[in-house]
């Protein structure tokens, strides 16, 4: 199937067409340069994005602290490590980009703090 993608790499945002063909190769066209063929494979082989939310904090000034991925996360944990944020509690003092969780599920990525929480 002939998947449309925007490429997001820069601002030049190109249309792309790529197709994942019967032997395993991902065929594009359209991207200008070879960060569109990188960008293509990616989503027809293994997509991520980037994760936000909240984690509970045990915190007079604040009962939930936002949350970031350090890097975009396959979208085939989303699901798990949004339910792992959902069981973590965290205590202050926490620092803007304090590690809450550390290379989740081996990937690599660990989710920071996005502001700090002093008490
Ligand atoms: S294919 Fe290259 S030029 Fe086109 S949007 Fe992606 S990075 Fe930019």
């Amino acid at each position: 199937m002939k998947r449309e993608l925007i490429c997001i790499s820069c601002p030049i945002g190109c249309h792309i067409q790529a197709e994942m063909t019967a032997a395993g190769e991902v065929e594009v066209s359209g991207n200008r340069c070879p960060r569109g063929k990188a960008y293509a494979l990616n989503e027809l082989t293994d997509p991520k994005r980037m994760v936000t939310s909240v984690v509970a904090c045990a915190s007079k000034e604040l009962p939930f602290v936002p949350v970031r991925s350090s890097a975009p996360v396959s979208m085939a944990l989303i699901g798990e490590l949004l339910d792992t944020l959902r069981a973590l509690e965290v205590a202050p003092p926490l620092a803007s980009g304090s590690v809450v969780l550390s290379d989740f599920k081996g990937s690599g990525v660990n989710i920071i703090t996005t502001r700090s929480v002093k008490e």
